[in-house]
């Protein structure tokens, strides 16, 4: 299939546009993670539906762009306001990206899960304008219309500051439509995220058929963002979405971004089926760690038939009592059966692991660890716990002392395997396996951004 060159992009700051009707939306930098950011893409289609002109600043995609476009303003003509998005992983990017903004004299807004999760940690440790707890695409519109004529009513889905300084918040609000949501892939240009680090063949979109989950594993701040509501995008504005990324810019490859996909599962085998008949060829990724318990051999020859080519599972721990603290009671026979189904549908298999939860000992990371290790996953990926506000807590002790080990351990480390049949955890004969594994799959070119 031929590519089709890219639609014109949008200019960069200093192009004339009435700048008091425009504003930049900041995804701050998050190590090595550079995915399409759809959040701030909806906002896009919203602030623009409104009238107002969007600027979009990828510092993953594109490292010291909000410098520049700083350095570029105007004083007589700033841009109304900067939407930056905040996760848990990368608050003090956030706090650092509006610090410059208000240095600028652009008001800055938090969106994203640590902004919607705990708006005072983030609003009373920063000089921001305002954090937002509900849907963006609607709170934002109001929080504009606040900057441009200053009321000080609340504003329900925000904590915002109105004049001498008082802050002023009221309980989320999620009014927005999903069927309303419109993707808006110029601001931020299909063009920089649709290339695969591994694959140089496909053409790559992210997008999201859903938002929220009912669920509640302890770590995860989903539930808390969207208070457990789950919402899904009628599945024919899905498909006509895929469509006319397929048909505009030549993508072939479509990696699902939801929280929760399996939500309601007869909803997704209709859209699995759904995306054979109207795409047949193309493929697709899940990448979000799946709950494995949420998967069966029915769904995941559904998923197979559409195009699935890889997806991820949600393991989190090794030890089946971390498992269970964690609200996430699933049997290893479980997993092995996925994994192994899995296979035989040629999907590639990623197991995705934490370290450092709370109360997690040496032993129980241990566990973790080799049963990353043991179990037939093409890939696996481990996250170090990052505590916030609404998890279950502090990491544990043991955190600190492993923090280095487990970020090193992120990345090929045969030392580690060497240390683990030192002290009894492993036997010689099995570190010896494990590590010509290793060294299989860097030969492989598997390594990398945090995988084996
Ligand atoms: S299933 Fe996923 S999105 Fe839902 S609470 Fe658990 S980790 Fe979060």
């Amino acid at each position: 299939m031929s590519r089709p060159s890219s639609p014109a992009r949008p200019s960069r700051l200093n192009t004339g546009f009435p700048m008091k009707q425009t504003v930049l939306l900041i995804a701050p930098s998050l190590g090595f993670e550079s995915i399409f950011p759809l959040g701030l893409s909806t906002i896009a289609s919203a602030l623009m539906a409104d009238g107002k002109v969007c600027i979009g600043l990828d510092e993953r995609a594109r490292p010291g762009c909000l410098e520049t476009a700083l350095a570029g303003v105007d004083p007589d003509s700033r841009p109304m306001a900067a939407v930056i998005e905040a996760s848990p992983r990368n608050v003090n990017q956030a706090l650092d990206a509006a610090a410059r903004c208000a240095a600028a004299d652009i008001p800055a807004i938090f969106v994203g899960p640590a902004a919607a999760t705990d708006a005072r940690a983030m609003m009373d440790s920063s000089c921001a304008f305002a954090a937002v707890t509900g849907d963006p695409e609607t709170v934002l519109l109001r929080l504009l219309d606040e900057l441009a004529n200053p009321v000080g009513a609340e504003i329900p889905g925000a904590r915002f500051r109105i004049a001498g300084g008082v802050l002023t918040d009221s309980p989320p609000v999620f009014d927005m439509d999903p069927a309303g949501l419109v993707y808006d892939r110029t601001v931020f240009p299909v063009s920089d995220y649709c290339d695969h680090p591994r694959h140089p063949e496909f053409r790559q979109a992210a997008i999201e058929t859903s938002r929220g989950c009912t669920l509640d594993c302890t770590f995860c701040p989903v539930p808390c963002r969207y208070e457990r509501k789950w919402r899904g995008r009628p599945i024919a504005a899905i498909v006509q979405e895929m469509s006319g990324l397929h048909r505009d810019y030549g993508i072939t490859d479509f990696v699902i971004e939801d929280d929760q996909p399996l939500a309601d599962i007869e909803r997704f085998q209709t859209l699995m089926k759904a995306i054979r008949t109207a795409l047949p060829g193309i493929s697709m990724a899940f990448s979000n760690g799946l709950r494995p318990e949420m998967l069966n051999i029915s769904t995941l020859q559904l998923m197979a038939a559409a195009g699935t080519r890889d997806i991820s599972l949600g393991i989190e721990s090794g030890s089946s009592k971390v498992r269970a603290s964690l609200n996430r009671p699933i049997s290893t026979d479980q997993v092995q059966g996925i994994i192994t189904e899995a296979h035989r549908l040629k999907m590639v298999v990623t197991g995705y692991f934490m370290l450092g939860l709370p109360g997690e000992t040496v032993p129980q990371m241990l566990e973790t660890i080799m049963m990353a290790n043991r179990f037939r996953f093409d890939y696996v990926h481990f996250m170090v716990y990052h505590p916030w506000h609404v998890t279950t807590g502090p990491a544990s002790l043991a955190f600190n002392h492993v923090r280095t080990a487990a970020y090193l351990g992120s990345y090929c480390n045969p030392m580690r395997l060497a240390g683990l049949a030192r002290s009894g955890h492993i036997s010689p004969g099995r570190a010896r396996a494990d590590a010509s594994r290793l060294i299989e799959w860097i030969m492989a070119g598997r390594t990398g951004g945090g995988t084996w």
